[in-house]
């Protein structure tokens, strides 16, 4: 039976690629009695119906999935922030990290605007904030061009999706990369920005070398509500390193004695600002237990 992946869903269609074209599904009536959806980015077997379309009728587990935006199999989440215009903000940063921590994605940090950073140091300050975590860092400009071919390495060969605040370059880094594939991201999430209402589709864009990018504003959830005080660690990788040497199983990282992850950020091993957020989004996990 043919097989294929689903790059786009609109309407009840489920648009799915085989070397020999994309093919309009439906989905298999079963699944909604299941209350399972296909979604972008599945990998589908499908059955040829009378009149040239298909019905998806196998779902092949997946690697990942999220929820907004709804994509399956998303292997790494590039998250964008800018240096300057708007100015870097590590707790927003710090924000997104968690989030694809909790989504078992991998992660590329791309700081944009690096033409307009003022301050000579700021990019080594960063970079020694994010080091102990082992998260890989670029940093580019759509004006130099600086560091957009290691963005481009990246992407290749694995489907990302990209994360980040409105403003901070997101669209203009993938049309500078690639001014072909006439994405819609950026369109997109200025509406959303303004609040309107627009249909959101998800689609993924072939990448020429290989690869793809789900066209979408990227993660619209930055709450915490989903998530139990005892996994927040877990996704910030220096303090999961630790937390098995911690004197308590379950160890919070707040005041409890013999704690390996204050005393690394206490020492320096982990940055003082990372270990700072992770007590504020605790904080903020317990406040939403409370009600
Ligand atoms: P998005 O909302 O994240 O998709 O952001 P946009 O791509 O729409 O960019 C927001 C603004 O930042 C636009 O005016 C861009 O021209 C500008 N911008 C993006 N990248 C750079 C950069 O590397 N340097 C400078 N100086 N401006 C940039
Ligand atoms: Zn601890």
């Amino acid at each position: 039976m043919p097989e294929g992946q689903i790059v786009r869903a609109v309407g009840g269609f489920y648009y799915v690629r085989t070397p020999d074209g994309d093919v309009q599904c439906r989905a298999r009536g079963i699944f909604k009695k299941r209350k399972f959806s296909p979604l972008v980015g599945d990998r589908v077997t499908f059955e040829w119906t009378a009149n040239g379309e298909g019905v998806v009728t196998q779902v092949e587990p997946r690697k990942t999935e999220l929820v907004r935006p709804p994509i399956a199999n998303v292997e790494q989440a590039v998250v964008v922030c800018s240096l300057n215009e708007p100015r870097f903000q590590p707790e927003l940063l710090d924000r997104f990290l968690v989030h694809c921590e909790h989504e078992g994605l991998e992660i590329l940090i791309v700081l944009t605007k690096l033409d307009l950073l003022e301050d000579p140091n700021g990019l080594r300050q960063i970079r020694a904030m994010y080091d102990p975590a082992g998260y890989r860092i670029v940093a580019t400009s759509i004006k130099t061009g600086e560091g957009i071919e290691v963005v481009r390495e990246e992407l290749t060969g694995r489907l990302s999706v990209f994360a980040g605040q409105s403003g901070v370059g997101k669209s203009s880094l993938l049309n500078r990369l690639y001014p072909d594939l006439e994405l819609q991201t950026g369109a997109i999430s200025r509406k959303l920005g303004r609040g309107r209402h627009t249909t959101r589709h998800v689609e993924l864009l072939d990448l020429p070398e290989g690869g793809q990018v789900a066209d979408t504003p990227g993660f619209s959830q930055l709450a915490f509500q989903h998530m139990e005080p005892v996994d927040l660690s877990d996704c910030f990788p220096e303090m999961r390193l630790r937390a098995p040497d911690c004197r308590f199983r379950g160890c919070l990282h707040k005041n409890e004695p013999d704690c390996r992850v204050r005393e690394a950020a206490e020492n320096g091993e982990i940055a003082p600002s990372r270990h700072r957020h992770y007590l504020q989004f605790l904080e903020e996990i317990s406040e939403q237990r409370r009600y």
